[in-house]
């Protein structure tokens, strides 16, 4: 949490207590919700808080590289607080997406640049399927 309202303050941004429980949602669990599943986890807490502000809160993250943004197809988005790379496996029925943990991805980018001659700035990986539950 400290990480986060240095980052803020140094950026000119307000450390509200809304602004750190959206991050928290995002860092405390791997689900990678969307903006509505955040807006909802957090309406009993902060009843007054609009959806507008978990927007904005998550385009400010996202700008500061504090959190990333998974396109998910479709304009649909979801959001991760784990900011290194990593590939993610979505399932094409009820939309859950984990993180693949593994090591076989880490050389991935740099093996992309040797091919191309790229200089690679960022990657996303998605697999799709059924999850255990749907297959
Ligand atoms: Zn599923
Ligand atoms: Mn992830």
């Amino acid at each position: 949490m400290l990480e986060i309202t240095k980052v803020l303050k140094e950026n000119g941004y307000k450390v509200t207590p809304q602004r750190l429980a959206i991050y928290n949602v995002l860092k405390s669990n791997k689900k990678h919700p969307c903006v509505d599943s955040i807006y909802n986890e957090l309406q009993s807490k902060f009843p007054t808080m609009s959806l507008a502000t978990v927007y904005k809160s998550l385009e400010v993250f996202k700008n500061l590289g504090l959190v990333q943004e998974l396109n998910v197809g479709e304009g649909s988005f979801r959001y991760d607080a784990n900011i290194i790379p990593h590939p993610h496996v979505i399932c094409l029925k009820c939309g859950k997406i984990d993180d693949i943990e593994s090591s076989d991805f880490l050389n991935l980018t740099d093996y992309a640049e040797a091919k191309t001659g790229y200089r690679i700035t960022g990657q996303q990986v998605y697999f799709y399927g059924y999850c255990p539950k749907c297959k």
